[in-house]
């Protein structure tokens, strides 16, 4: 129901002919602006992302930083891919978390289990 829209119907269906003159500017527009900005499409165009991002904000399982432990490098800021800023937050309530968990991996924080997901009462238990 969104062919005639949707950018990347157009991206592996070009050839086809089926595909609506809107969806390939939508294309164009995607593709250069992924030059500039990362995950454009993710981030300011997605219907479904926007919608799912609601869901961030009722979730008992959210993305929770530990502060007592934390040192401020601020690593996990730099490597979110949403550029959501999570150094100075306890929970990351932010609707455009995609719960890719790179920032509760090793890589992503250099001390073990200060970002992790879980419930309120696993971030209890974690302080303890
Ligand atoms: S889970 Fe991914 S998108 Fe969400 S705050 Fe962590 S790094 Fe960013
Ligand atoms: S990477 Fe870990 S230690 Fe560094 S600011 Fe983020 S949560 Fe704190």
């Amino acid at each position: 129901m969104f062919n005639d829209i949707d950018p990347y119907y157009a991206l592996f269906n070009f050839w086809t002919g089926e595909v609506k003159i809107q969806a390939i500017i939508l294309l164009i527009v995607v593709l250069v602006s992924s030059l500039l900005i990362e995950r454009p499409w993710c981030k300011y165009l997605c219907p479904l992302g926007a919608f799912l991002g609601v869901f961030n904000f009722i979730s008992i399982f959210k993305i929770r930083r530990n502060k007592s432990i934390c040192i401020s490098c601020k690593a996990c800021d730099k490597l979110c891919p949403m550029n959501i800023v999570i150094s100075d937050k306890n929970v990351i309530k932010n609707h455009q978390c995609i719960r890719c968990l790179k920032c509760t991996s090793e890589v992503g924080c250099p001390i073990e289990n200060t970002v992790y997901i879980g419930t309120k009462v696993g971030e209890i238990n974690e302080i303890k």
